[in-house]
């Protein structure tokens, strides 16, 4: 696995999959640069990572903004020289029923889900030009395929990444990689972004038994980025095996 010493920027690195994904890239060798807004849990990751003998660098993030994600990607090139790999991972999932007309998160969704990702892939193209090389990793959801009741907002968010991803590796091709990783239940804070408390307790309930590691995921984003510069994987899906 060609992993040691590329630089990759994870975005939502304060906890569930892309806390889990820095710790695991860090220790397969990457230098790891990680973003969201909670900057204690971020603090405290980069400690840790260093005292296992990683490398690790630190950012609020808040992927809403354009110069943040702007300047989230400079740290990496200042601090590190290059950036190899941007994981578009932060997002947030409030559950509703359309016909709440709970807008606001509607709103929220799109702006963190689908133009959070659209801002990292345009400040990390321009760097990946100038280098030669680079790859974007979307974190999507099998909601990018599926769409059940109350996901109608989140999975049109999700099958917008998904689209975006494809006509971006349609486009981009040579040597900018594109991976889209689609994943099923997985443990993690998201569904703490579920504003209905009896929804939220409803989905907690349903998937609390066969909910995947975040180190899962973070294996299959490993998998992608320690591939040859020649082979691009374009999408995983992963399911715990008893998920429908
Ligand atoms: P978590 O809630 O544990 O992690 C979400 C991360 O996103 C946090 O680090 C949070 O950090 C960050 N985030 C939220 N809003 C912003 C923002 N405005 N700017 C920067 N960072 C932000 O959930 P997951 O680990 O599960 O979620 C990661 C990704 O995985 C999401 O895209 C989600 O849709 C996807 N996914 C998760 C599944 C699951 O079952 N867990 C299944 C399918 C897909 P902070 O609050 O500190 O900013």
């Amino acid at each position: 696995m060609d992993i040691a010493g590329k630089v990759v920027a994870i975005t939502g690195a304060s906890s569930g999959i892309g806390e889990a994904s820095a710790r695991w890239l860090a220790r397969e060798g990457a230098h790891v640069v990680v973003g969201a807004r909670r900057t204690d849990r971020l603090e405290a990751l980069v400690q840790q990572i260093r005292e296992a003998g990683g490398e690790a660098s630190a950012r609020r993030l808040d992927v809403t903004s354009r110069d943040d994600v702007r300047a989230f990607v400079e740290l990496a090139v200042e601090r590190y020289g290059r950036l190899d790999v941007l994981v578009n991972n932060a997002g947030l999932m409030p559950l509703s029923p359309m016909e709440r007309l709970l807008v606001d998160e509607w709103e929220r969704m799109i702006d963190v889900n689908l133009k959070g990702v659209l801002y990292g892939i345009a400040a990390a193209l321009p760097v990946f030009r100038a280098q030669g090389g680079g790859q974007i990793v979307n974190v999507s959801s099998i909601a990018d395929r599926r769409i059940v009741p109350t996901a109608a907002v989140y999975s049109g968010t999700k099958y917008a990444v998904r689209a975006i991803s494809e006509g971006l590796r349609q486009e981009i091709g040579g040597a900018i990689r594109v991976t889209l990783v689609s994943p099923g239940a997985t443990e993690s804070e998201l569904a703490s972004t579920i504003s209905d408390p009896e929804l939220k307790r409803r989905v907690v309930d349903e998937y609390r038994s066969d909910l995947l590691p975040a180190e899962a995921i973070a294996r299959a984003i490993g998998f992608a980025i320690g591939q040859p510069r020649d082979v691009d994987v374009n999408e995983i899906v992963v399911r715990p095996t008893a998920q429908a």
